[in-house]
């Protein structure tokens, strides 16, 4: 037994491990709330002091299939049994193989696709840089503001929110420009945003010389907007147009998340190569980009890849939450889901017009609310959202917020929770949210 563990045995409380942790780990890793997990099942988790929590976070999208679902865990012991890491750039196995070619399969549109392997979203969106960079030979990226790419300089130059993300740590790479993403509620319509990227063709960056552009089908850490179907279009259309590689970051609307395999498939449209990460293993740490063939094989053998890059663990826990997301149909009960929260945050909206705003619940299980002040959508009230946080893991449930304001709820049930225990969290939210409101 470890020797954390024998700690946690000795009764020490979520305070004491908090104060441990703000003495030993920097504090740029902050935590959301002051819970050290013990155990985790299904949609719930208990802390070091014995309290249970229904879980609306799943780890920022990660566990769809819920903690240890059974499938994934003997994927991942079976795999144990046989070797842990043996780097899939020296001697490779058939469980990256076989993931690659279901990636292959699932990825949206009818152009034959290839996929690489890495560990993190952040490494993932690096590498479809990479690709599509050595593809076009061009060196432009076009972002979203709002958008959430990764931590590392790269990523953070696609980002587009400063705190607390950016500030301080650039110079970021040069070549990258940004639009506004389309939001109605907030008066950005997708004619604003096609016009402004067309305005950058003319003001910063020759399309000719544009490699890329990088969108969230559904904005995720930037509000949970999704992308309107017409918007996605005008974004193929032009990078048609021009020959620039079009990327769908699925890192955290993917894997049946939104009542699709992945979120760009709502708007029909077939990226050029699409980033995936979180629910692709189910908590086991992989990532990937898939993408038209010709595009993938761009880069010359050696060019892409890292030691842990396709996990041997990482792979075998892909295959079976792949496997689960379809014997359990968890596309429709995440369609479900969605509606669910809509009928109930609905009706406590109209129990608080001044301070619900905005709900979005329109894609599966990747839901959201705007909290205002006086009802008006220019006023977010970030310290509600604070308050209403804090009441939520005291009641029992743990809960995200997100938005460029950090002003929006954000829920990410698993996908495969019970009828139950979704109603138990979402009464948890009704009452931490009465009692501040
Ligand atoms: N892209 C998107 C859309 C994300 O939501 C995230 C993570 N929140 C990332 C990229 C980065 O993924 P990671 O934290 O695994 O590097």
């Amino acid at each position: 037994m470890s020797a954390a563990k024998i700690k946690t045995m000795d009764g020490h409380s979520n305070a004491d491990w908090q104060m441990r942790k703000n003495a030993a780990m920097a504090r740029g890793e902050g935590n959301v709330a002051p819970v050290f997990v013990d155990r985790a099942s299904g949609s719930e988790l208990w802390d070091v002091e014995g309290r249970r929590y229904i879980d609306f976070g799943t780890g920022i999208a990660v566990c769809n299939t819920g903690h240890r679902h059974p499938k994934v865990m003997k994927a991942v012991s079976d795999q144990l049994e046989r070797f842990s890491h043996t780097c899939v750039m020296v001697t490779p196995y058939d469980s990256a193989v076989i993931l690659a070619e279901a990636l292959n399969d699932l990825a949206p549109g009818p152009s034959p696709k290839k996929t690489m392997f890495v560990t993190t979203g952040a490494e993932a969106v690096e590498n479809a840089i990479k690709i599509a960079r050595s593809h076009t030979g061009r060196r432009g990226v076009i972002a979203f503001d709002g958008g959430y790419h990764g931590r590392t300089i790269m990523t953070l130059g696609l980002t587009g929110k400063i705190s607390p993300y950016k500030n301080r740590f650039g110079p970021f790479p040069g070549d990258i420009w940004r639009a506004p993403f389309p939001a109605l509620y907030h008066d950005i319509t997708v004619e604003d945003a096609l016009g402004a990227v067309d305005m950058l063709f003319k003001t910063d960056v020759d399309p000719a010389d544009c490699a890329a552009m990088i969108v969230e089908p559904v904005q995720g850490e930037g509000g949970f907007y999704p992308a309107p179907d017409e918007f996605m279009r005008g974004l193929r259309e032009r990078c048609d147009r021009y020959g620039i590689v079009l990327i769908a970051d699925e890192i955290q609307s993917g894997f049946a998340r939104t009542g699709k395999f992945f979120a760009c498939e709502h708007s029909g449209v077939e990226p050029d190569l699409m980033t995936v990460a979180k629910g692709l293993a189910g908590g086991f740490p992989l990532a990937a980009v898939v993408g038209k063939k010709e595009i993938m094989d761009a880069p010359a053998p050696g060019g892409l890849g890292g030691t842990y890059a396709g996990s041997p663990v990482g792979c075998a826990a892909a295959l079976a939450v792949i496997d689960v997301i379809r014997e359990e149909n968890l596309t429709a009960r995440a369609a479900h889901i969605g509606n669910v929260f809509k009928d109930r945050l609905t009706a406590l909206q109209k129990a608080h017009p001044h301070t619900i705003g905005d709900i979005r619940a329109d894609r599966g299980a990747m839901i959201a609310i705007e909290l205002l002040q006086y009802g008006d959508r220019r006023k977010p009230n970030a310290a509600l959202a604070k308050a209403v946080l804090t009441e939520c893991y005291a009641k029992g449930l743990v809960v995200l917020t997100c938005g460029m304001d950090g002003n929006v709820f954000r829920f990410l049930p698993a996908l495969t929770i019970s009828n139950d225990l979704l109603d138990e969290g979402i009464s948890i939210f009704e009452q931490a949210f009465k009692s501040c409101a």
